[in-house]
């Protein structure tokens, strides 16, 4: 199946590591060309070299900062143009981290910034990127989200309920852009990329190996695949939602969590 991105136009946030930078390099792979940002200089330069592309954009930006939004959303315009009128395809929402805290550890300084990081992280680079994807003819985005979405945990009580309300919000978008911008999202399980190679590295018993620790952690957590993804299963599943192949999908979500879901 042609996936349709050849000579696209797509931007990825926090394209500097894991899912992200999984999903520009597919991207990349079916011949679009990809703009990423991140906020560390040193991982998106070696981003860079990993993608080793020449259609490839890598600048710094904090998503949550709506001064470096709007001056990555210029580049990304004056970069686009040189191929001719500058239309964006596909913007992937992806930067961001999930918090590890129950309601009792959770101070009002950490809700406000998990519900800043959450909402925000979608709604700066939205408003931002919208007149080049009204300029698109196959305009989508989607958004990363959490399965934590529609199964909460109480040691992630704000990520938990953040991710509901930006299921809600990305509802609601599909229905306001309808019918020249898709907007759709997937929900992560458990993916080995940065946060988890974070905690892993942090892990109590420093003897533990890689694979046992991520093995016991797919166990812990009831994963019926009996492992937790790869970035590139995340990826791939962004790229599809995301491309012309997916026309008639919009206000969608695809769970990518290795059958963990309970909900129906
Ligand atoms: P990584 O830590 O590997 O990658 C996160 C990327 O986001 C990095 O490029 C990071 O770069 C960038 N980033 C973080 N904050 C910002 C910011 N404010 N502005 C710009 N870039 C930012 O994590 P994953 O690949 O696992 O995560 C990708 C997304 O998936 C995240 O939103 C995460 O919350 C979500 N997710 C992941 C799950 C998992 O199991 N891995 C589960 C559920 C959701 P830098 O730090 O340099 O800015």
């Amino acid at each position: 199946m042609d996936l349709g991105y050849a000579n696209r136009l797509a931007v990825v946030t926090g394209g500097s590591s894991g899912i992200g930078l999984e999903t520009a390099r597919l991207l990349l792979a079916e011949g679009a060309r990809v703009a990423i940002c991140g906020r560390d200089q040193a991982r998106l330069d070696r981003a860079r070299d990993t993608l080793a592309s020449d259609r490839l954009l890598a600048l710094r930006c904090d998503v949550l900062d709506a001064g470096q939004v709007a001056a990555f959303a210029q580049a990304v315009a004056a970069w686009g143009a040189k191929a001719g009128p500058p239309a964006l395809d596909l913007l992937v929402n992806n930067a961001g981290q999930g918090r590890v805290s129950t309601f009792r550890d959770t101070s009002d300084q950490d809700w406000r910034e998990e519900l800043d990081l959450k909402f925000f992280s979608q709604i700066l680079p939205i408003r931002a990127f919208k007149p080049l994807l009204d300029a698109s003819d196959a305009a989508a985005i989607v958004g990363v989200n959490s399965l934590l979405a529609y199964q909460p945990e109480k040691h992630m009580v704000c990520t938990s309920a953040a991710r509901a309300g930006v299921q809600s919000l990305l509802k609601s978008l599909a229905a306001e852009f309808a019918p020249r911008i898709r907007v759709n999202s997937i929900l992560l399980g458990l993916v080995d990329s940065g946060q988890w190679q974070r905690r892993f590295e942090a892990r109590a018993d420093q003897g533990e190996t890689r694979e046992a620790w991520f093995a016991r952690l797919a166990r812990e957590k009831g994963i019926p695949l009996g492992r937790l993804g790869q970035p590139a299963e995340a990826a791939r599943a962004i790229l599809f939602l995301g491309s012309p192949a997916a026309s008639y999908v919009t206000g969608a979500s695809l769970e990518i969590s290795g059958g963990v879901s309970r909900h129906i």
